[in-house]
């Protein structure tokens, strides 16, 4: 069998300059009177899609979901689903359908009831209905929970069957808003990959709304960072990693080490960068960024290495010392206080029991890197 990993990089509509949108915010605004949750904002979402709007509370992501939902329209711009333009079209006419938290289902109902309301309320035949519900049932795997009420079910089942229930009308787009959040840890991480196979499999296009950049780095094709009701970045969860557009981005993904400085020299090779502190920092790819101009260079934490001596081979070291260090189990991450007063956050991954070079609080250190390690940010 494919693993999901090689199914899903062959996916990659966004990069085929024939491929059409499947749902595009086009210059939508959305105003709740004089505050702007949503400012002049396009978007292109592509058919069996997994796309993530991620950014932290407030940022206008539910809103963004609700629009396309029906809930709210937009105060400017437009909604288009399949090159149909969604204004004036209410919830229930949408191919559209929210998947609600699971605490939405109903407490009376049993499972399978629940999977089979909505197709109840839109008249489906009853024969149909218990196929429908049937094979929903064992999309999610819990045909022997059937009937059960909810409250007779774990965290991780009732969430399975709000999915099933919101995909069992086969809607063409489903939408999820924070849809792991009652979950503990590890059963989101299980969950995740549930719905990505879900997703798969019924070759939906599915949107969802997160604040947990973690969620989103796992399960979609490319992820929005939105701020204040603007677009930061699109891209695919390596991309916004490895090359985030701007400061912000850097920082709202993962850890980072930010050098503020300014380009001291290009030559078609390299550029040489000049730290505020002091730190002389060369790089193979310093982007649009000009001589001369004010930049902050990027770089993971996992992509320096850290050492009691010089590494002879490095084009980049920095010395100082070390300032804290904590041990995760999987990995240890070190704080280095350079010598121009820079903090440095340092991470290796602890592949062996014992450490090869080890570092104490206050010890000398060498933090060094590769020319390639880190990205050049002019924004
Ligand atoms: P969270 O993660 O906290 O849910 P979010 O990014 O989903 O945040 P939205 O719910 O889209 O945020 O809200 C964006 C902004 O618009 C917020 O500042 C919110 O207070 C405001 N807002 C949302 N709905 C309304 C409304 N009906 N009336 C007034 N302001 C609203």
């Amino acid at each position: 069998m494919k693993s999901l990993g090689s199914i899903r990089r062959d996916f990659a509509p966004w990069n085929d300059p024939n491929a059409k949108p499947y749902i595009q915010f086009d210059n939508v605004t959305k105003k709740f009177g004089d505050f702007t949750a949503v400012n002049n904002l396009s978007l292109t979402i592509f058919e069996r899609e997994f796309f993530a709007l991620l950014g932290a509370s407030g940022c206008g992501k539910s809103t963004l979901l609700r629009m396309l939902a029906g809930f709210e329209e937009p105060t400017a711009g437009r909604i288009l689903l399949d090159g149909q333009d969604l204004r004036g079209i209410p919830p229930y006419h949408r191919p559209v359908n929210m998947m609600f938290q699971s605490y939405a289902l109903f407490p009376h109902m049993t499972v399978e009831n629940n999977i089979a309301f909505g197709l109840k309320q839109d008249g489906m035949p009853k024969p149909e209905i218990a196929a429908r519900v049937a094979e929903m049932l064992k999309l999610v795997k819990l045909e022997q929970f059937a009937k059960r009420k909810p409250h007779q079910l774990s965290g991780g089942q009732r969430q399975r069957v709000a999915l099933a229930r919101s995909v069992a009308k086969r809607p063409k787009v489903l939408l999820l808003d924070e849809p792991l959040g009652a979950l503990d840890k590890k059963l989101r991480e299980e969950t995740q990959f549930e719905l990505m196979d879900l997703q798969q499999k019924l070759g939906l296009t599915f949107v969802v709304v997160t604040h947990d950049q973690e969620e989103a780095m796992t399960m979609a094709d490319r992820i929005a960072i939105l701020d204040k009701g603007e677009v930061m970045q699109v891209a695919t969860p390596p991309e916004v990693y490895e090359a985030p557009a701007s400061r912000f981005v850097a920082h709202f993904v993962g850890n980072v080490n930010m050098f503020e400085g300014k380009v001291a020299e290009r030559t078609a090779q390299t550029t040489r960068i000049a730290g505020a502190t002091g730190a002389q920092i060369v790089v193979e790819n310093a982007g649009d960024a000009a001589a001369g101009a004010d930049i902050v260079f990027a770089i993971r934490p996992e992509k320096i290495r850290i050492s009691s001596r010089k590494p002879a081979d490095a084009v980049n070291a920095l010395e100082g010392e070390v300032y804290d260090i904590a041990y995760l189990g999987d990995m240890t991450v070190y704080h280095v206080r350079l010598d121009d007063g820079q903090m440095v956050r340092a991470s290796t991954m602890n592949a062996a029991r014992v450490t090869e070079d080890p570092l104490s609080w206050n010890d000398r250190a060498w933090v060094s890197f590769r020319s390639d390690a880190g990205v050049v940010l002019t924004r």
